[in-house]
């Protein structure tokens, strides 16, 4: 199907973009890789009247650590996560979910922040997000703030973003001392949503969990983050009972539905397992500093 008709700007600064935003409040959309937008025009799942393509505003593809924290702005591609040695060499959830997303097509246009404005429960990013406790910040033309992952997704595709606001940058916060991540996926064939995904962030203190995240991908009705699993995990000795204590109250917080893709237990078992295996890995790489 052929999209409905709408108007289209490719402004040159964040200002004017948040300007023709502000005039279309009510009919607008912003445009970054387009990877989800416009399989949703095609299908008329969605007819925004205005466009503001935001793919021209310079500096908004800044990926680097800044003033203590990972800052990855607006037009950071999934392919620049994916080829990243900062990624790589230092946050470790980020370099690992990143190829695990979508195929190399969608992976050289899409954007980490489209993903995570468009906040399909089934997004790789979000989970990321949630482990690793980032904040979002949201522009508008009146100003700006700053969300918690957490506080940001609203349920299936909706989060707390006005009509009128850009998340212009991501913060996680930079890596101190033994850390260590990692992100773990089902999917039925490479290039596939998750059947399940896990996200886990480890940052250890003197030998002992100082604090852990762990979110869910695809189990519930948007990005879990588990946090009973991982308050259990806080102060203590990562042995064998405490990470098979984590996966059995990470499965717990799983909301998933049975599909063509599994059975509510068969993926609730896939997290417990996902959970005991990413901690594992996460604790070496915190070890290892890898
Ligand atoms: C075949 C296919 C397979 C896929 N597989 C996966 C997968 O395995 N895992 C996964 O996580 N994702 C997957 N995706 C989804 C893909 O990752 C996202 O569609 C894409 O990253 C969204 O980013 P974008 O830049 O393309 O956003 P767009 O499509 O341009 O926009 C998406 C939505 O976000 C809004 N938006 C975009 N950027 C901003 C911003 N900075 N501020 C405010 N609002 C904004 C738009 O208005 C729109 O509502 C897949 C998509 C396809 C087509």
């Amino acid at each position: 199907m052929l999209p409905a008709a709408f108007e289209y700007a490719s402004p040159g600064t964040l200002d004017e973009a948040l300007a023709l935003l502000d005039q279309h409040a009510d009919d607008g959309k912003v445009l970054a890789g387009g990877q989800s937008l416009i399989p949703l025009l095609k299908l008329r799942l969605a007819s925004p009247a205005f466009l503001v393509d935001i793919n021209r505003i310079p500096d908004l593809d800044v990926l680097e650590e800044r003033d203590g924290a990972l800052v990855i702005g607006a037009l950071v591609r999934h392919k620049t996560a994916e080829r990243s040695s900062l990624l790589a060499n230092r946050y470790a959830v980020l370099a690992e979910a990143a190829p695990q997303v979508a195929d190399p097509l969608v992976r050289n246009r899409g954007t980490l922040a489209g993903s995570l404005a468009h906040a399909d429960p089934s997004g790789d990013w979000g989970s990321v997000m949630l482990a690793v406790d980032a904040e979002f910040v949201l522009r508008s033309r009146s100003g700006s703030r700053t969300v918690k992952a957490r506080d940001f997704f609203s349920g299936p595709f909706s989060t707390l973003l006005q009509p009128n606001e850009i998340l212009t940058e991501i913060r996680i916060p930079a890596r101190r001392g033994p850390t260590g991540g990692a992100y773990l996926k089902l999917e039925r064939k490479v290039g596939d949503f998750a059947t399940v995904g896990v996200a886990i962030q480890l940052q250890m203190d003197d030998g002992k969990v100082g604090t852990a995240g762990i979110a869910l991908t695809a189990v519930g009705p948007q990005n879990i983050k588990a946090t009973e699993a991982e308050a259990a995990l806080k102060g203590q000795t990562l042995n064998d009972k405490v990470i098979k204590e984590a996966g059995q109250l990470a499965a717990k917080a799983a909301e998933p539905r049975a599909d063509l893709r599994g059975s509510e237990a068969y993926k609730r078992n896939v997290v417990r397992i996902f959970t005991e295996r990413g901690l594992k890995r996460a604790y070496e790489r915190a070890r290892g500093g890898g």
